[in-house]
């Protein structure tokens, strides 16, 4: 590991300040934010990430669970994943999210990994991990050596010829089906993005992973309401029963009414590079009989434009068979 300062913030604007001298807020930052660093701490040793200076950021008043006078909830930027998975008003609103969580990584990374840290965790390409190794997104322009390499845990969707990454949480993938919105507090003041907007797809630039720039700070996360008769759930297949990732998950949020889905959201992991909503598959769905027939079209809607590489061809049908098999599940509970 690189040698590197720590300082310690007490109030949200000191943070801006010392962050916003970093020459980027993506991949290579000199200077970065920690607070759980459940994820920040194991790329700098492997120096993958050679921050100078590390801000902490664990003393901000940013680690409340609140519901809105709307009826969503807001999820502050540090409240630990067990917190939020746990919380009473998250289980009873958003099944999917606590799902979610709970089937992320171990009780232990849990209690330290934070919203707004799992919202940036990074892929687990294995090459992004090796700096033997080509990786545009570690090193711009060294080229992809999971293209033609090892590829069976990487995206199908929304991949380019520079990177095939596959964004790995599952936190991510339940406020994609949610329609979460994160606020951010920079250098020129607040502003919400829709999370729809706040990853970038790979590109020419893998490396820009989202939208932040040098002393941006996601302070919260907002979950709207959902309809009063909404179920929604979480289903994540892997090759293992804990503490891994997934190679197909979906999230699912859906309302009936008269024996037809009247409001439903789609949203899968583990396929896409990017937290993947599934407008197609929305729109396949959308005032349609709950059936078998209707949720395997929505799934062919789903994968059809799906490019495999030479190890994932198996998540094509993986996934349609994930998706198919959460819809039906979630039909059930109306
Ligand atoms: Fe790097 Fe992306 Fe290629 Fe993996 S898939 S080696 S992260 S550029």
């Amino acid at each position: 590991m690189q040698p590197f300062e720590l300082i310690t913030v007490s109030t949200v604007p000191e943070a801006i300040k010392v962050q916003a001298g970093s020459s980027t807020a993506q991949q290579g930052a000199d200077i970065r934010f920690i607070a759980g660093g459940t994820n920040l701490v194991d790329y700098m040793k492997l120096n993958v990430e050679t921050p100078r200076q590390l801000v902490d950021i664990n003393a901000l008043p940013l680690d409340r669970i609140e519901a809105l006078q709307d009826g969503g909830m807001k999820l502050g930027a540090l409240a630990r994943n067990s917190d939020v998975a746990r919380h009473e008003e998250v289980q009873r609103k958003y099944p999917v999210l606590s799902q979610a969580l709970l089937s992320g990584a171990s009780a232990q990374l849990r209690n330290m990994a934070t919203t707004a840290g799992n919202l940036l965790q990074k892929t687990r390409c294995v090459y992004y991990r090796d700096t033997a190794f080509g990786c545009n997104k570690r090193t711009p322009g060294s080229g992809c050596s999971a293209i033609g390499g090892h590829n069976r845990m990487l995206a199908i969707l929304g991949t380019s010829g520079s990177c095939i990454a596959s964004n790995p949480s599952d936190q991510n993938i339940a406020l994609a089906a949610l329609d979460a919105t994160v606020h951010i507090t920079g250098k020129t003041g607040d502003r919400k993005v829709p999370i729809s907007s706040f990853f970038l797809l790979p590109g020419a630039t893998p490396q820009r992973e989202t939208v932040l720039e040098p002393g941006d700070l996601i302070t919260h996360v907002t979950v709207p309401a959902l309809p009063s008769d909404a179920k929604s759930a979480y289903l994540k297949l892997r090759d293992r029963a804990s503490y891994e990732f997934a190679l197909a998950s979906a999230a699912i949020v859906m309302e009936q009414k008269n024996g037809h889905i009247s409001f439903i959201r789609v949203a899968m992991g583990g396929v896409g590079s990017v937290p993947w909503r599934s407008h197609e598959a929305e729109k396949v769905l959308h005032a349609k009989a709950p059936t078998p027939a209707n949720f395997r079209a929505a799934a062919e809607a789903a994968l059809h434009g799906a490019r495999p590489q030479s190890q994932n061809g198996f998540k094509v049908e993986l996934a349609k068979r994930c998706l198919t098999h959460a819809l039906t599940q979630v039909s059930k509970q109306a």
